[in-house]
């Protein structure tokens, strides 16, 4: 069986989603070229071919839209000849074909910023390949010679800064102090990987017949979610870099602007062109960057792209990283002072209009203190300001995606249904853009989608407790488990709540924090391996054990 060819008979490339596949395999290639041939016009199709050293590979090609015709020539293909062994996908596969280009929409007015052009799936194994021919040279180098080369860029980034800043605004509305503090932020996150990376990975003696020594994966794919641009990204590409691999990036749809202007900063301070890549474009082009001939795939996003990017590293045993989805919780005990408290659950919960992985979603607080505590909290939520991302004063701007908009109204519609009561927000705000009001909602049973499923958006779930076990119970009944918050004014207390979570961050009177000298490990549904800290360097290489007898 020479080639394998995979339709989805579309009328468009979003409604390729919802289509059934259809595999259909054949003997030859002219055989698969006269079943193209036959399609064009009628639908969009997947081409998949074998490839040196693969047993199959993907091009993805967008073959010709459709004009409103019904895909007939699809039910004219020949009968499938044999149907490839698959695990039934418990999620819709991403749409097969990619446009050309990438619309960017400024998220505050819905108006096209820019238009990007996709890197075609041939581009990416160019890429790929020109990277892998690379990275020898720049593993070569000496440690300090990769880490002058990051300072240069570190460098220029601060230098850059403010355009920066407004340039992530201006794509994924982030208010702009927002954006300035994450790049502020970042560098001190290149700084400590500079200053760390070289002896974590500085071979060791442990015998005297033994050591071990580390060596760069190769070629390190990474595929970011848009939230938090410049620490996704960075997390991953500084000390891969640092430690001698080389890097293609696939900055998100909503994010491509920054990521472009990030790469093109680190060629501009010395990283060999061919060391680090721009793959810029959606799902389709993320999940093509997947199949290429990378040595490791740090991904992050929602859970359910990263199972899907987990099962196709799997059939080559790639490596994976994945920093995944929350739902973290926050537990406020009857010794607070709930002004304080309020204010930092509403730090945690609205920073970045909610939308960050480790963003409080759920609060369980203590009866004792409950009405005071939930009067404070719509207090300060309903003082935030809400506008224009660019204006100095604002706190909470849109949300970077329009479909995150159905997402929060579903949530709160089953919320009310199910006898929650909204304080303060509760709709869209009526306006250009996605506009969406901070929102708090109480007394919400645990199992509704508001208490269980990640919000990503300006919204906040609050329901009563009566004392610290009812508290561990409920904050630990979700899939999730990246990192959970415990407001008290005795630590002891706290560390003995948290010590009962299963989650990857523990917060004492404190949210949503991340810090590059601790790990960052998100448990069951929010991911798994480690970035930042020692341990995030070392993902980035492999160990060789000597054993040495002379
Ligand atoms: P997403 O899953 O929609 O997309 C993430 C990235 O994957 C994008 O670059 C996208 O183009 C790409 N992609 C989509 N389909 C793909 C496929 N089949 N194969 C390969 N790549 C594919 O997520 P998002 O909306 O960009 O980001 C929000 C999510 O990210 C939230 O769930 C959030 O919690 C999570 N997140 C987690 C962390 C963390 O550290 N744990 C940090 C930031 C964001």
């Amino acid at each position: 069986m020479l080639g394998v060819l995979l339709l989805r008979g579309a009328q468009t490339p979003g409604e390729l989603k919802q289509r059934t596949e259809r595999w259909h395999s054949f003997r030859s290639l002219d055989d698969v070229e006269e079943a193209l041939a036959r399609l064009a016009g009628v639908g969009f199709a997947q081409r998949l071919e074998r490839r040196p050293g693969q047993k199959e590979a993907r091009w993805m090609q967008l073959l010709a839209p459709v004009d409103g015709a019904a895909p007939a020539a699809v039910a004219e293909l020949p009968p499938t000849v044999a149907e490839p062994a698959r695990e039934p996908a418990p999620e819709p596969e991403p749409v097969a074909a990619e446009p050309h280009s990438l619309e960017i929409r400024d998220p505050a007015t819905n108006r096209v910023v820019r238009s990007v052009a996709v890197t075609e799936v041939g581009e990416i194994e160019q890429k790929v390949a020109r990277a892998r021919a690379a990275q020898p040279a720049w593993a070569a180098r000496t440690y300090e010679a990769r880490a002058a080369t990051l300072r240069a860029f570190r460098d220029l980034l601060e230098h850059e800064a403010e355009e920066c800043a407004q340039l992530t605004t201006s794509e994924m509305g982030k208010p702009i102090r927002q954006a300035r503090n994450e790049v502020r932020a970042v560098l001190e996150r290149i700084d400590w990987n500079i200053e760390h990376a070289g002896a974590v990975v500085e071979a060791r003696t442990v015998s005297d017949n033994e050591r071990i020594t580390y060596e760069p994966v190769g070629v390190v794919a990474h595929i970011s979610a848009w939230n938090y641009p410049y620490f996704v990204g960075l997390n991953s590409i500084v000390p891969a870099l640092l430690v001698g691999n080389a890097v293609c990036y696939k900055p998100s749809e909503h994010a491509t602007l920054t990521g472009l202007r990030l790469v093109d900063l680190l060629h501009r301070a010395g990283v060999p062109v061919d060391v680090v890549h721009t793959i810029v474009g959606g799902g389709p082009t993320g999940a093509a960057l997947v199949e290429a001939d990378v040595d490791l795939v740090c991904f992050t996003g929602s859970y359910p792209t990263g199972r899907r990017v987990a099962r196709a590293a799997a059939e080559r045993l790639v490596r994976v990283q994945l920093e995944l989805g929350g739902k973290d919780a926050a537990y406020v005990a009857d010794d607070v002072d709930v002004e304080e408290a309020a204010l930092a659950v509403a730090e945690g919960a609205f920073y970045n209009g909610g939308q960050s992985c480790s963003a409080t979603e759920r609060v369980y607080a203590h009866e004792a203190v409950w009405d005071p505590f939930v009067a404070a909290l719509v207090d300060v939520v309903s003082a935030y300001r809400v506008g224009d991302p660019r204006d100095e004063g604002t706190d909470v701007g849109p949300l970077t995606r329009a479909e995150q908009l159905d997402v929060l109204d579903a949530q709160l519609a089953d919320a009310v249904d199910r006898g929650g009561k909204v304080l303060c927000g509760g709709e869209r705000i009526d306006r250009p853009g996605n506009w969406f009001a901070p929102t708090v909602v109480v007394d919400v049973p645990d199992d509704a989608a508001l208490m269980r499923d990640e919000s990503f958006g300006p919204v906040i779930g609050v329901a009563r407790v009566s004392g610290d076990d009812e508290a561990v119970a409920r904050m630990d009944d979700t899939e999730f488990g990246l990192g959970a918050a415990v407001f008290t004014s005795d630590q002891s207390r706290a560390e003995r709540v948290l010590g009962r979570l299963d989650v990857g961050n523990a917060y004492w009177n404190t949210a949503d924090r991340s810090c590059v000298r601790l790990p960052w490990a998100g448990r069951r549904h929010s991911g798994m391996g480690t970035s930042m800290s020692e341990s995030g360097v070392r993902a980035f290489v492999r160990e060789k054990a000597w054993h040495l007898f002379g």
